[in-house]
């Protein structure tokens, strides 16, 4: 039975990306006696537990040996939202770092009262990332969150205001760090000393760090209206090629893109491969005007293994109707001129 005057142990919601930072930040709340649920969120721009490319990692092998819980998000629509508006900019790239934070740190937030939880605790470290973690950043994620006082980040800490949980007793600021910049150095010795050996390397971030990501998806923004996942999807896939404002060829460019293509591929939009030889998958999306059709099998042709020959059998898909041109592969000079990378 459960005695009514049992003090509950203080319990904080984390933001979990299966990284080093974020993993210490829970355990100096674990060693703390305070009960943690990690939050690991996912998106359609990396991030995946799986994509090594991404700035996330698996969850489990960590939680699972610390002893705490992992709740997984999916952003969905919430973060496309904020990629095609960002209200605080974009990073170098694509990359909308601050308005990111601010969306996950909101989610915690409701999730934290959902749960009847005390605060939030991330793993940020100041001055360690140049847009999202300088000072004045951390202040104006906690404020458009509505964390204020609510937002804990064990790893820098003693260089930080004293939040609501240290100033009510839940936490003890002697135990927590006072760490800056981008050394790693005291991280890995916390490491070393709380046993925690198997930690991901530290990654770039999403794709939206990344440059042909980036413009990939600049262009899909200046040429649509509203982004679908499928559009994000594919922009993960292939070679890309505008063609004109309303049309856009991508190319498969091993068996295991050509299998995403076609399992992207909607009724609207054309197939195309090369016939008897090696060939890429290539979607048309978009105008079909002739001119854009032979453009496209020319860009198939390129990339079959018959791409040497003067003419290639490329036969092409719509709406279950298959026809068939002969074609000379594209010019890679005129292929530089209309790639999107
Ligand atoms: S790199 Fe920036 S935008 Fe991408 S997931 Fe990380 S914080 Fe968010």
């Amino acid at each position: 039975m459960t005695n009514m005057n049992e003090k509950k142990p203080p319990h904080a919601i984390a933001l979990f990306s299966g990284g080093l930072d974020s993993a210490l930040a829970i355990i100096l709340m674990m060693r703390q006696n305070i009960k943690v649920t990690a939050l690991t969120f996912m998106t359609h721009f990396g991030c995946d537990l799986g994509d090594r490319s991404s700035c996330g990692s698996n969850p489990y092998p960590i939680a699972k040996k610390f002893g705490f819980s992992v709740k997984l998000m999916h952003l969905g629509q919430k973060f496309v939202d904020i990629v095609e508006n960002p209200r605080f900019g974009r990073g170098s790239h694509m990359n909308i770092c601050v308005d990111c934070r601010i969306l996950m740190l909101r989610e915690a937030k409701a999730y934290m009262e959902m749960m009847g939880a005390d605060f939030v605790v991330t793993g940020e470290v100041l001055g360690q990332r140049p847009l999202s973690q300088v000072g004045s950043r951390l202040r104006l994620v906690e404020k458009q969150s509505e964390l204020r006082g609510k937002l804990l980040r064990p790893l820098s800490a003693r260089l930080l205001r004293p939040t609501e949980p240290e100033l009510r007793g839940l936490v003890d600021r002697e135990q927590l760090e006072g760490i800056s910049g981008r050394g790693r150095k005291r991280q890995i010795e916390l490491a070393r000393q709380f046993g925690l050996e198997d930690y991901p390397e530290p990654a770039s971030g999403c794709l939206l760090t990344d440059a042909g990501y980036s413009n990939r998806l600049r262009d899909l923004l200046a040429h649509t209206e509203r982004l679908t996942f499928n559009d994000l999807n594919l922009l993960r896939v292939g070679r890309h090629f505008r063609l004109d404002p309303t049309a856009k060829v991508i190319v498969g460019r091993n068996e295991q893109e050509n299998e995403q293509i076609r399992a992207c591929r909607r009724d609207e939009h054309l197939l195309l491969e090369a016939v008897g030889v090696g060939s890429p998958l290539t979607l048309l999306i978009g105008s079909d005007t002739p001119d854009n059709i032979t453009k496209a099998a020319m860009i198939t042709a390129r990339y079959c293994s018959a791409r040497n020959e003067p003419l290639i059998r490329v036969a092409i898909e719509y709406r279950g109707a298959l026809t068939e041109v002969s074609i000379p592969p594209a010019a890679d000079t005129d292929l530089r001129q209309i790639a999107i990378r």
